[in-house]
């Protein structure tokens, strides 16, 4: 079976705005969306809008992108009062971490004692 196009995932149609999202940021950068089905009280998904398919597939060009995904993760949790009772941030790479949508996306995740990460 080919693999969908990364112009045709959910996330790239959600970054178009082609697909309905409860967004909670947006710049030029980023979009980032509370997930539709959240295993947190806040559970928020960060978007780059370059396309990239999953973390495995960035190279020292995207350097600069990652450092500032990782700090708006960082605002975004905090934002969201996340700091005092911690969080967690999640990438999901290839079949085995349970990846189901193949567009590069940070999990931000808290508001309870979260479990094991998997
Ligand atoms: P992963 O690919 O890292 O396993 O997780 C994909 C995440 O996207 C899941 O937590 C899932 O609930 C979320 N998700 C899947 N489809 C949609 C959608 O159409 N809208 C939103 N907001 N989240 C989605």
């Amino acid at each position: 079976m080919s693999e969908q196009p990364i112009d045709q995932t959910i996330f790239a149609k959600i970054i178009r705005g082609d697909l309905p999202s409860e967004k909670v940021f947006e710049d030029d950068q980023f979009v980032a969306i509370k997930d539709i089905e959240p295993l947190a009280p806040e559970h928020i998904l960060l978007l780059p809008k370059e396309p990239i398919r999953d973390i495995s597939q960035v190279n020292s060009e995207h350097r600069e992108m990652l450092g500032a995904m990782l700090l708006r993760a960082v605002e975004i949790a905090r934002d969201k009062g996340l700091e005092k009772g911690g969080y967690r941030l999640s990438l999901n790479c290839g079949d085995d971490a349970g990846l189901m949508v193949p567009y590069l996306h940070m999990h931000i995740m808290g508001g309870k004692k979260l479990g094991p990460p998997a």
